[in-house]
Order: structure tokens, then C-alpha cells, then sequence
């Protein structure tokens, strides 16, 4: 899945949270428009990965996200793809991507 943030009121969220306007009823030829479902807006939407900076708020959004939805298999890997990392990469490896990011937070302070 892909992990949206609204750049005007710092919402973060799996794209499927997105409020979708389809417009047209064929398939060749409909066009989609995607808002926030916080704020209503749609124009500073932006995928981010794991290489973008998180707050400390946003990284307990991804936990929860990475918690739920069927997102880690029983074998402890992924099994769609997750903030750029590819559908098999192990559960270890992003946990310890958090506690960099978590160390990085409490260094900033
Ligand atoms: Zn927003």
C-alpha cells in the first residue's frame, strides 16, 4: 500500500484512507480525484517512503498501520509493499528502521 501525507494539516495515512472522486463510467477513459480526509484538500497530497523525515506522531501512525491490515504475514514478512519496502522484507528489519528513527527523535530534542 501506499502512505499518503496531507501537506497542509500534516495528515498521514494508507491511501486507501483517501476520500476518491471517480469521474466517468468507462474504464478507458475515468479520471480520479483524491482528498484528504482530514482537511478536504487535495492538492499537497504526497506519497512518502521510508526515507522521508517523520515526526514522532507520524512513526505511531506507521506502527499502527504496519499493526494491522493483514500487512505482515505469518513468516514475519511483508506482504504488500510498505513505505517503499518490497512485498518479502522482513519484520526485523523495519522495526529496527523505527528504533533508528525513534533514536534520531530523542537525539533532536
Ligand atoms: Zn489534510
Amino acid at each position: 500500500m501506499n502512505i499518503v501525507r496531507c501537506n497542509h494539516c500534516n495528515w498521514i495515512g494508507s491511501e486507501n484512507k483517501l476520500i476518491t472522486i471517480v469521474y466517468g463510467d468507462n474504464n478507458d477513459d475515468t479520471y480520479l480525484e483524491e482528498f484528504c480526509p482530514s482537511c478536504q484538500k487535495g492538492d499537497a497530497l504526497m506519497d512518502v517512503v521510508y526515507g522521508c523525515n517523520f515526526t514522532l506522531r507520524e512513526l505511531g501512525v506507521l506502527a499502527d498501520i504496519l499493526g494491522s491490515d493483514g500487512l505482515v504475514g505469518n513468516d514475519k514478512r511483508l506482504t504488500e509493499r510498505f513505505l517503499g519496502w518490497p512485498v518479502g522484507t522482513g519484520l526485523n528489519e523495519i522495526i529496527s528502521w523505527f528504533h533508528r528513527n525513534l533514536d534520531r527523535i530523542e537525539e533532536e530534542k
